[in-house]
């Protein structure tokens, strides 16, 4: 397993191409390692409130014992997120480990070793690179945002807690907003299906 760039301390200053030959890359057992800056990340830019850039990655290159074309490594991304709960922005981290087969067709995507995740390629050895790496970080954004720990959304006003009851009954009342998860689901879905209309 990789380390994150920080830990190994690499520098990420080259750009990535957009499209590789990965067959090419593995005979020559090497190694990419940059940076994609957000513009060209647009179906992520169009989910997230900003990307903080640059995203990093590093990708090794090799054939298994079998021939499998086998990319593998990391990708490392922070992008800005509403939280759902407190609609105040957040920065959620991305760090994927990457363990690509990548095949020329569904048949072959099917009878891939399971430590592997199956990836098309677009023809002639071809990888979309950018668009494959995207979906990496598209698929670690969770479906309903929220901050990780309830004491760090930002209350505005109307949210209940425990000190604002206490303000206005003049006495201390040990109540918790949200104690109810369940109601505090409820709620959350409320305010989704509002959004969407
Ligand atoms: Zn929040």
């Amino acid at each position: 397993m990789h380390k994150t760039a920080r830990i190994l301390g690499l520098m990420f200053e080259s750009k990535l191409p957009k499209r590789i030959n990965v067959e090419r890359l593995c005979q020559h057992l090497d190694r990419l390692q940059g940076q994609i800056f957000a513009k060209e990340l647009p179906r992520l830019l169009d989910m997230v409130e900003s990307i903080e850039t640059p995203v990093k990655v590093l990708l090794d290159f090799k054939h298994d014992e079998i021939g499998e074309a086998i990319v593998s490594g990391f990708v490392e991304a922070k992008v800005m997120l509403i939280c759902q709960r407190c609609m105040q922005p957040y920065c959620h981290e991305v760090t994927n480990n990457v363990n690509w087969a990548v095949v020329k067709n569904d048949t072959k995507a099917k009878q891939v070793q399971q430590q592997y995740d199956p990836v098309l390629e677009s023809g002639n050895n071809e990888l979309e690179l950018l668009a494959q790496l995207e979906d990496e970080i598209i698929l670690s954004i969770p479906i309903i945002p929220m901050h990780e720990n309830l004491d760090d959304c930002i209350r505005e006003p109307g949210f209940t807690s425990a000190q604002t009851i206490t303000e206005s009954v003049g006495v201390p009342v040990e109540i918790k907003a949200y104690s109810n998860p369940f109601a505090d689901l409820a709620n959350l879905k409320k305010q989704l299906t509002k959004q969407k209309k």
